[in-house]
């Protein structure tokens, strides 16, 4: 089916007002404000409201009515993976910290004294994990880009001014620094055509990745602004597009009923019909997520134009730990037409310790699940930590003459030479991320290290 045919399909389903696709076409948002207005939040008992209310003074809190009436089964709080992944938890904040904010609120503190407190616990919880603000920050003309991040040489990640919020927050979220208001870490871009410039002056580029936050909150008429310079020749060597979102799951009415869903889709279809891959990169935490008659008919739509669905998403306790929850999802991806592509390893930030998953478990979950898809699941890799020095992936335990070990691999390293060299550290139950690893066979660093240090050192004189 054409867009064009699909609209008239549309136009014809809007006149039936029950049906499913278009209950919610104004889009109603809460937020910490407004939390206890929620009518399923008014049921709850007064002390798990509290809670929330507490959470949600230091971390970011953001739903709206399709997530909270479609994909939340109220009759599974507080287990609900769905309201794990959009409802701040008591368990997200250590006990001195969230007694402290308790407490504040309780005796009615004044709101300045409030605010610091809760400033200086943000700047506990590592608001910017990865050196990303020192180390990737590119120049052109001499001009610091800050929207611009140039990591791997092929890839450029742009992260637009207007897209820097979502439909809805997730709790784990380590972008969560640019949404709660700390300026002076925010990445934000000026205009479309400093990117455009610098991509002019960097034919390396082949693949454009706009991320966010979410770039799919921008309307059409402004995300256009940021696409139609693909359409002319002189960036032609930009050959795909990748646009990074959860509204897939999170607000799928983006492609189907909002006002300018359409003109968004006939964007993506020029863009393909010039010649450019267009990847949606969907994000998608939990299978349920998939299954509503809207979700599918957004995949249904955006696959229409020629664009490709390609998804990711961290691996998260509470949420999605369970390799029958990935099993589903990655299945039922591959019958939709969608590719898996990522799953990582939830980063060194925010409320980590209730998130986090050791390395070992997180790659047992991931081959429990990958075993049981077919070849055409298998294209997703993980788990991947995207840390400092590369993109690493957890390839398995093993024993090397005796002594037991975790395999590692760089799909993406600062130095590309890096890559798809197999590296061993030493055997740890408990290690979370790459710097809680050590060398196995007493090696004193891992090959990258004394490079990487070098590399590091190097790029912050340049970022002076
Ligand atoms: C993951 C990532 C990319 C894209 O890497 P691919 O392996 O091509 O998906 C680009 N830049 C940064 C900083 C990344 O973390
Ligand atoms: S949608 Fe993406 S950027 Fe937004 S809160 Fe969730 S993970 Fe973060």
């Amino acid at each position: 089916m054409t867009l064009t045919e699909t609209k008239v399909k549309r136009d014809s389903m809007e006149k039936q007002s029950s049906s499913p696709l278009t209950k919610y076409t104004e889009f109603r948002h809460y937020t910490p404000k407004s939390l206890e207005e929620i009518p399923q939040v008014k049921k709850l008992d007064p002390e798990q409201r509290f809670e929330m209310k507490v959470v949600s003074r230091v971390l970011p809190f953001k739903v709206n009515q399709y997530v909270l009436n479609e994909l939340i089964d109220w009759d599974n709080i507080p287990a609900d993976p769905i309201f794990q992944l959009t409802f701040p938890q008591k368990g997200m904040l250590k006990d001195a910290d969230f007694n402290a904010v308790a407490d504040m609120l309780r005796n009615n503190a004044p709101s300045e004294e409030l605010k610091k407190k809760v400033h200086e616990i943000r700047y506990t919880l590592n608001p910017h994990p990865a050196d990303q603000m020192q180390l990737n920050v590119p120049k052109v003309n001499g001009e610091r880009l800050p929207g611009v991040q140039h990591k791997y040489k092929e890839t450029a990640l742009f992260f637009p001014t207007s897209g820097q919020t979502c439909h809805a927050y997730c709790t784990f979220c380590f972008r969560w620094a640019q949404f709660v208001g700390i300026n002076e870490l925010k990445f934000a871009s000026k205009e479309a055509s400093q990117l455009v410039e610098y991509l002019r002056q960097h034919k390396e580029v082949s693949d454009i990745l706009f991320t966010g936050g979410d770039p799919m909150v921008m309307k059409t008429r402004v995300f256009n602004r940021y696409l139609e310079p693909f359409l002319q020749s002189d960036l032609d060597h930009v050959q795909t597009i990748r646009i990074g979102t959860k509204a897939v799951a999170y607000w799928p009415q983006r492609f189907v009923t909002d006002s300018d869903a359409d003109e968004f889709l006939r964007t993506i279809e020029k863009l393909v019909s010039n010649g450019k891959h267009v990847a949606i990169m969907g994000h998608y935490n939990h299978w349920v997520e998939l299954e509503t008659p809207i979700a599918r008919e957004a995949i249904r739509r955006i696959r229409d134009t020629g664009a490709q669905i390609r998804t990711q998403s961290p691996l998260i306790r509470h949420i999605n730990d369970d390799p029958e929850v990935w099993e589903t999802m990655w299945r039922n991806q591959v019958r939709y037409g969608l590719i898996p592509y990522y799953m990582f390893v939830e980063r060194d930030t925010g409320a980590r310790n209730y998130f986090e998953v050791p390395l070992v478990e997180a790659w047992d979950i991931f081959r429990k699940a990958w075993m049981k898809v077919s070849g055409l699941g298998r294209t997703v890799r993980g788990p991947s930590m995207s840390a400092s020095p590369g993109k690493v992936e957890v390839q398995g335990v093993t024993e090397v003459r005796g002594e037991k070990v975790i395999v590692l691999r760089f799909i993406q390293g600062r130095n590309p030479d890096w890559v798809e060299r197999p590296f061993f550290a030493k055997y740890d139950q408990k290690a979370s991320w790459l710097d809680q690893l050590q060398p196995a066979f007493n090696e004193n660093k891992f090959f990258y290290e004394e490079e990487f240090e070098q590399v590091q050192a190097k790029a912050m004189a340049k970022a002076g």
